[in-house]
C-alpha cells in the first residue's frame, strides 16, 4: 500500500533541529510521506534564531494547494506561520479542505527565546485556526500568550475541540502532557524527563501526532504513540552544535 500523506505547513530551520526538518524526519520515520510547504525561512543555529523571513501568504498557500490538488492528503500539520496574513491565508485554505484533520502547533518562539510570530497571529489562532483544527499543541508559555484568561478551557470555549498542553519545558521527573477536551482533562505520560534542552521537541511531538492521525489513529492513540516516539528520539538526541541537543528521529 502506498504511504499515507501528511501535508506540513511550517518554517525552515537550517540547523535541521526544528521546523520542517523535524517534521519531515518524524513523518518519514513513522512511515508517512511528508509533503512540506514552507511558511517562513529562518536564520538560526542550535542556540537561537537570528532572523525570520515570512514568505508571501499567496506563495505559502499555492504550495499547499498544489499538493492538495495532486495527492490524497490524509492530515495537515501546521507549524510556525509567522504572520497574521499567512495565518489568515492558511485558515482560508483549511476552510476549502475542511474534511482533512488538522493538527496545529501554535509556534510563537524558538526554544532559545527568539520570536517566530508577530503578535497579531495570536488573534488568527484564536478566531480561525483553532476552530479548523482537531488538536492544538501549545507548550505552557504559548498557552499563556494564546489564552491569558483561562488557559486551555478558554481555547475550548472558542471552539478548539482538543488542546494538548505539552510539558517538554516542565520540571517534574516525568513528562506529563495534559489533554483538555469538553469531556474533561486526561493526563498522558510522555516518558521520563531527560536532562538538557532540545531543539525541535515541540515540532517532533506535534508531527508525530499528525503522522499517526494520517495513519488512521484516534486522538488519544495518536498522542500515546507520539509520546513513545518522543521518548526514543530524545534518548537518542545528539549535540552537533554549540546549543541545544537535536532529537534522534530517524534511526
Ligand atoms: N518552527 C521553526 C521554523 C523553528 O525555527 C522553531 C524553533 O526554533 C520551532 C518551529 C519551534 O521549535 P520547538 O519544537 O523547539 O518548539
Amino acid at each position: 500500500m502506498p504511504p499515507h500523506i501528511l501535508l506540513i505547513i511550517a518554517g525552515l530551520d537550517p540547523s535541521g533541529g526544528a521546523g520542517l526538518a523535524a517534521d519531515i524526519e518524524t513523518a518519514a520515520s513513522l512511515g508517512v510521506h511528508p509533503a512540506p510547504a514552507v511558511s517562513l525561512v529562518t536564520v538560526q543555529d542550535t542556540v537561537n534564531v537570528q532572523r525570520s523571513e515570512p514568505l508571501a501568504p499567496e506563495l505559502v498557500v499555492a504550495q499547499a494547494e498544489a499538493v492538495l490538488a495532486d495527492m490524497p492528503v490524509a492530515a495537515i500539520k501546521l507549524g510556525a506561520l509567522g504572520t497574521a496574513a499567512i495565518g489568515t491565508a492558511v485558515a482560508d485554505l483549511l476552510a476549502r479542505h475542511a474534511d482533512i484533520p488538522v493538527v496545529c502547533d501554535p509556534v510563537l518562539a524558538a526554544a532559545g527565546g527568539g520570536a517566530l510570530a508577530e503578535a497579531d497571529l495570536i488573534v488568527v489562532y484564536r478566531e480561525r485556526l483553532f476552530t479548523a483544527s482537531i488538536l492544538a499543541t501549545p507548550n505552557r508559555a504559548e498557552l499563556t500568550a494564546l489564552a491569558p484568561e483561562d488557559g486551555a478551557s478558554e481555547l475550548l470555549a472558542l471552539g478548539l475541540p482538543a488542546c494538548l498542553v505539552t510539558d517538554g519545558e516542565g520540571r517534574g521527573e516525568t513528562v506529563v502532557n495534559e489533554l483538555h477536551r469538553a469531556s474533561g482533562i486526561r493526563l498522558l505520560e510522555g516518558g521520563p524527563r531527560l536532562p538538557g534542552s532540545f531543539h525541535g521537541s515541540g515540532c517532533t511531538l506535534a508531527s508525530a501526532i499528525a503522522a499517526r492521525i494520517a495513519l488512521g489513529d484516534g486522538l488519544v492513540e495518536a498522542i500515546e504513540a507520539a509520546g513513545r516516539f518522543m521518548e526514543r528520539a530524545l534518548t537518542q538526541a545528539f549535540t552537533p552544535g554549540k546549543g541545544q541537543a537535536i532529537p534522534g528521529r530517524w534511526w
